[in-house]
């Protein structure tokens, strides 16, 4: 089935009250039939619900759609992106273990990887993801995992998905992806050899800034890449904390199953099934959003290429960009997605263009269907040299926007009067 139908329709059979929405199931825990249920529910003999930090029928329907957009075979909610790429990372790693990451990658990803990951023993080793042949290098026998972002946040570069999973590949070595900016509607990674898609569910999933979440997809068949595969032998060989099962022999999709058993069951950041129903609301829309979210990025960005004061626009649907081409690529019918940066002359001249905006809001966050600018240098990298914030990519004057649903006529000319100002 097409994209825009799964959207309104995967993973909901209407219960017993044929609701047309999906129900918000709000509990803690569900009544077994009996002993004998509750044993085969825990022993996996029979799938069911338990407790709402393994499982809750709304968050199975957000769960079974996601999967469905991605193309995937099966995903776990989480209650952040964070949590989804901390468990996507803990799944397959441990202490004494490395992850070879591209280094323009959301800030807090990186934050997660140099400093928390590395506390607990995971060495997080970087390549630019605009050169993807540097990450072979880093490769050895303890890597785990190659992560890197699809369109990546701040700095806006489109990854060259297959020239990373082909490296991946040949190493039997797990790609995860975050796939929050571009979203399913715009890229499938699975497509491309993918193995893992993590995703902020709080930016273009939710579509209006209304909830945090976080959700890991699975791609079909994943198991004949961990079965037998020495660099995963906890996925081999008994888990002794679920009565010994040995993941690649059960028949169901493995990495979720074992985050589900074993990361979500004793870290818990799980999605809130509230939280859950407000995902499977904005996920009908998606694509329609994607679409225009695309549209008024791309008139914003053709508006500042041609204005005196901005010196550069970073937006893979312009032509001029050096990830068009990876766009084309990769994305559906060349939509972009929301996402822009330009610079102008200086670190003032940037402040002042932001204060001067009325309709843009001033907010850390991107994916909100209201429009947002952000100067990066004074907020998310304040802490940063002038010399540091040009290898991140992030001068000084640099201002970055996320390009919401109004129309693009007053979005131009609220920027347009900001410029003068
Ligand atoms: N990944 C990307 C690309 C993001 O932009 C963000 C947040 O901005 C995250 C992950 C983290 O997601 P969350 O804020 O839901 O934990």
């Amino acid at each position: 089935m097409h994209f825009q139908t799964e959207a309104l329709h995967a993973g909901y059979e209407k219960d017993s009250q044929s609701t047309m929405a999906v129900p918000i199931y709000m509990s803690t825990a569900y009544e077994f039939r009996d002993v004998e249920h509750a044993a085969n529910l825990f022993a996996l003999k029979e799938l069911g619900n338990i407790y709402t930090r393994l499982n809750n029928p709304t968050t199975d329907v957000f769960e079974k759609r996601f999967a469905a957009l991605e193309g995937g075979e099966a995903s776990l909610a989480t209650a952040s992106g964070m949590s989804a790429i901390f468990y996507a990372i803990a799944n397959a790693a441990e202490a004494g273990d490395n992850i070879v990451c591209a280094s323009q990658l959301y800030g807090g990803s990186l934050t997660l990887f140099s400093h928390s990951l590395k506390r607990f023993g995971i060495e997080a080793r970087y390549f630019n993801v605009q050169n993807p042949q540097e990450a072979e290098a880093l490769i050895d026998e303890k890597t785990k995992v190659i992560f890197f972002e699809t369109l990546t946040n701040p700095s806006i570069d489109v990854a060259n998905i297959s020239a990373i999973t082909a490296i991946a590949n040949r190493h039997n070595i797990l790609t995860v992806v975050d796939n929050t900016v571009a979203t399913p509607a715009l890229c499938q990674p699975f497509k491309y050899g993918v193995d893992i898609i993590v995703h902020s569910a709080s930016k273009y999933t939710t579509g209006q800034g209304l909830a945090i979440g976080g959700i890991m997809v699975e791609r079909k068949g994943l198991v004949d890449k961990l079965k037998g595969n020495a660099r995963y032998n906890h996925f081999n060989t008994p888990d002794e904390s679920y009565h010994g099962l040995v993941y690649v022999d059960v028949p169901l999709p493995l990495y979720t199953l074992r985050a589900r058993l074993s990361l979500l069951r004793d870290l818990g950041a799980v999605s809130s099934p509230f939280n859950s129903w407000l995902f499977i609301q904005g996920l009908e829309t998606l694509s329609l959003r994607m679409k225009e979210h695309s549209y008024n990025a791309l008139m914003l960005a053709q508006f500042l290429e041609n204005h005196p004061k901005v010196s550069k626009v970073n937006y893979p649907g312009l032509k001029s960009n050096s990830n068009y081409e990876n766009a084309q690529r990769y994305f559906e019918k060349g939509q972009s997605s929301g996402l822009l940066s330009f610079e102008v002359s200086d670190f003032e001249n940037a402040k002042a263009i932001v204060d001067a905006t009325e309709l843009f809001s001033l907010v850390v966050n991107i994916g909100d269907s209201k429009s947002i600018i952000t100067h990066p240098a004074s907020t998310t990298h304040q802490q940063l040299s002038e010399e540091e914030l040009v290898s991140c990519g992030v001068p000084s004057g640099l201002i970055r926007i996320s390009a919401g649903l109004e129309n693009v006529s007053d979005l131009i000319a609220d920027l347009s009067q900001a410029l003068e100002a």
